[in-house]
């Protein structure tokens, strides 16, 4: 049994309670009060607001070495992904593991307790398979273990170039060459406990509806989480229409893949039905999870997702780091009202707390993990923000939820605790030099 103390712990709702006692076994909170005035004995005390840890719903791990890179010049997403494939040319099983352990880690310090990897960069170069055709795969979990945080790997079928299209050569890279090999590769992933698997598909650019329907297949009948990428450029739209008379989300339900267990990633231009289709009311709905990315759309001048309309239509919303040029969890839930209030020039669309609920709970669940909160027998992953700093000194218990979603920033992240065990303290990860590592693994590739 550990036993931990907040001076201030969010329990959901605007506000925070003040003097809360967690006290943890196997990992999992057996024990929480509140009203309790000082660390008891023998507790660790967590100084600041603690809340339930953020779940960083869609990572790729490599695109972090893009970071001030992509972000020079004009273009548009296609210019920036000629450099993000120029990259992926690069990277190898060694190469890889040691930016993802880095960029794992600089997650744990914003406060990521959960990261769902979309991973694609299955093969050596050409397209040739690895004597183990998981290698990659398998040290992207290595990675995630040794950062502390815990992982579900979404491993992405890729197939085609663009909807009838060749792969390039880098693009070979990703494919398996048709989606039954796919998920014989997959199978010979095996599970853990601080991991799971999960599948993708990339997108209907790279995956033809009979692929997606194999796919999705394999998804449910392991009750396994099934990621895509979901109209996040016009021109995916449009070819899509062209080519099957349909939107990508209606693609993807005609494959079976629309259900609790789908997050559609992006979900930047969604049409009205599309939204039906992916929220928990109305005829058609699904129930799924949508994981909006504000700092990468902004990025690459994809657009503002429909977040507002998602929310009323009941979507259950998540928020993913996607291109890694930010790691901010607090900066991409903010973002997912403050661009709704530049398009609609309203304010108040999606309150903090249900921000704060989205950005953890959402997340956990669109990654196949129980929802996370700080309530009796929720996993033990917590999150402690520091209120002394400048951006949070003077928050008041009342506006608990609005500060942490409109003033923090990973910065302010003091304490990290996954499973119960401390892997961030005083601001920096008990186990690496993140800074470091980021720079070293960054300079390896050139
Ligand atoms: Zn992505």
């Amino acid at each position: 049994m550990t036993s931990y103390w907040c001076e201030l712990a969010w329990l959901g709702g605007e506000h925070a309670e003040a003097g809360v006692s967690i006290e943890v076994e196997d990992g999992r909170i057996a024990a929480i009060e509140t009203g309790v005035a000082s660390a008891p004995e023998g507790a660790t005390s967590l100084r600041g607001l603690t809340i339930p840890g953020l779940a960083n719903a869609h990572s790729h791990a490599f695109q972090r070495a893009l970071r001030g890179r992509a972000q020079r010049g004009v273009g548009t997403f296609w210019t920036w992904r000629e450099q993000m494939y120029a990259l992926a040319e690069r990277l190898d099983p060694d190469n890889y593991r040691r930016l993802a352990r880095a960029t794992f880690a600089e997650m744990a310090l914003a406060g990521i307790t959960l990261v769902g990897e979309f991973h694609y960069l299955h093969h050596g170069p050409g397209g040739r398979p690895y004597a183990d055709r998981n290698e990659i795969g398998r040290a992207l979990i290595a990675a995630a273990g040794e950062a502390g945080v815990r992982m579900t790997l979404l491993d992405a079928c890729y197939l085609h170039g663009g909807i009838g299209a060749e792969l390039s050569r880098v693009q070979r890279r990703f494919s398996d060459i048709d989606a039954g090999s796919w998920a014989a590769r997959v199978d010979e992933l095996e599970e853990g406990a601080g991991w799971r698997v999960g599948a993708a598909i990339h997108s209907v650019r790279a995956v033809d509806p009979d692929s997606a329907e194999i796919v999705a297949q394999w998804a449910r009948a392991g009750r396994k989480p099934l990621h895509a990428h979901v109209s996040e450029q016009p021109a995916e739209n449009e070819e899509c229409l062209a080519a099957y008379g349909l939107t990508p989300t209606q693609v993807i339900e005609r494959a079976g893949g629309l259900d609790a267990l789908f997050t559609a990633v992006h979900a930047t231009h969604l049409t009205g039905s599309d939204i039906e289709l992916l929220s928990t009311r109305g005829p058609s709905a699904n129930g799924c999870v949508v994981c909006l990315c504000p700092t990468t759309e902004r990025d690459l001048a994809d657009g503002v997702g429909p977040a507002r309309s998602l929310d009323q239509a009941g979507a259950i919303l998540a928020f993913g780091t996607d291109s890694n040029a930010v790691i901010d969890m607090f900066e991409e839930a903010r973002a997912a009202e403050l661009d709704e209030r530049l398009v609609t020039r309203r304010r108040g669309v999606l309150p903090a707390a249900a921000l704060l609920h989205h950005a953890s709970a959402g997340g956990y669940l669109a990654l196949g993990w129980d929802q996370t909160a700080l309530r009796r027998g929720a996993l033990a992953d917590f999150v402690s923000l520091d209120t002394d700093s400048v951006r949070l000194a003077g928050l008041r218990p009342e506006d608990a939820a609005a500060s942490a979603v409109f003033a923090a920033t990973a910065a302010d992240v003091s304490s990290v605790i996954v499973g119960g065990r401390q892997i961030v303290r005083d601001g920096a990860h008990v186990e690496i030099d993140v800074a470091a590592e980021l720079a070293a693994a960054i300079k390896a590739l050139g």
